[in-house]
């Protein structure tokens, strides 16, 4: 088969490679569409640490099974499926519990750290077991479901979240996933939801998603406008999709007391907290990473149109333009958002 090959850091062949052999619980799928994740783009220099070459990167994508192994019952070639970026091991002591983005066996699809390699889907086909696999609505495109991962994470973190009908929401950066979170707490009943970026463009997009004000983050009197919006109170709560210092204490300024704070960015390992402001006023930070079994939710949201996911597909170029446009990523051209090879 030909897979797209990281050979040495930002240098990829499209090359023959071997089809995965596949294990007893494992299907082969044939791959449709497989997007590059900003993890990629960031693991390709080896910043990362975790594309040491060879590897064949990509873990967001759908497409037909083509063979299935001796023990797989509840699926056949032809099925159309998409899957878990993480490879869950279904057996520790979280995967029991279905905090199955906790595992403490997860393996990443496409992804090489030393520990392991395990090879992704910017190939023909790829191998995954059946209990990560998700069979896909009819009336959904391969390319839309090679959405889905981006989806679910919006979706696990407004499920952590204590949200109740007409809450008032606060987002904190509007690139792709913010704009998903947007879409998101709009399905699941919130009144106002107050978009925050530094770029007028992107809340102009946040508006068309569903907030429904919008506030650019230089404003002297970003926080008044927010408490005007919110009875003087502040918000029930805000997500921070950014993961930079001024943002979150952006998100943890906005919201009232007893509130709560989402952090779902992470661009800077480490911040400097308001360490008073969050304990006199009670609040509550939370945490959220991957998702842990929302997929059919995700993939029911966007076929039903509740998530648009179209708007943020740039471009759907063939596998063998991979290299070139992993390199307009990487030299982080304006407008570029979500880019999904076709194998
Ligand atoms: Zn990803
Ligand atoms: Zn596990």
């Amino acid at each position: 088969m030909k897979a797209l090959v990281l050979k040495e850091y930002r240098q990829f062949a499209l090359e023959d490679f071997p089809v995965p052999a596949i294990q007893a619980d494992e299907v082969l799928v044939r791959v449709r569409a497989c997007g590059i994740c900003g993890s990629d783009v960031h693991g390709m220099d080896g910043s990362s640490g975790r594309r040491i070459p060879p590897i064949v990167m990509g873990h967001e994508a759908a497409g037909v099974i083509a063979e299935i192994g001796g023990e797989v019952t509840s699926w056949k070639k032809g099925d159309r499926v998409t899957f878990d970026s993480t490879v869950s091991c279904g057996a520790c002591w979280y995967c029991r519990r279905g905090e199955i983005n906790l595992c403490d066996n997860r393996r990443v699809l496409g992804v090489s750290c030393g520990e392991y390699r395990r090879h992704g889907a910017f190939a023909e086909f790829v191998a995954v077991p059946q209990r990560i696999l998700y069979r896909l609505p009819d009336n959904l495109s391969f390319e839309q479901a090679a959405m889905v991962e981006a989806v679910s994470v919006a979706v696990h973190a407004v499920e952590r979240t204590p949200l109740t009908l007409n809450s008032s929401v606060a987002v904190i950066g509007t690139g792709m996933i913010g704009l998903l979170v947007v879409q998101v707490l709009r399905a699941r009943g919130c009144g106002k939801i107050i978009a925050i970026d530094l770029d007028e463009g992107k809340l102009q997009l946040a508006k068309r998603f569903g907030a429904t004000d919008t506030i650019l983050s230089s404003a002297a009197d970003l926080q008044e406008k927010i408490r005007t919006l919110t009875s003087g109170r502040g918000a029930d709560a805000a997500f921070e999709v950014v993961g930079l210092p001024a943002t979150v204490k952006i998100a943890i300024d906005s919201v009232r007391k007893g509130g709560s704070v989402t952090l779902v960015g992470n661009l800077k390992p480490q911040v400097e907290l308001p360490l008073q402001a969050v304990v006199t006023r009670e609040l509550t930070l939370i945490g959220t990473c991957a998702s842990a079994g929302e997929y059919p939710a995700c993939l029911d949201l966007i076929a039903s149109g509740k998530v648009n996911v179209t708007e943020f597909i740039s471009a759907t170029p063939p596998l063998a333009e991979g290299a070139q446009w992993f390199e307009r990523l990487y030299s982080g051209e304006k407008g570029l958002m979500k880019v999904l090879l076709k194998p």
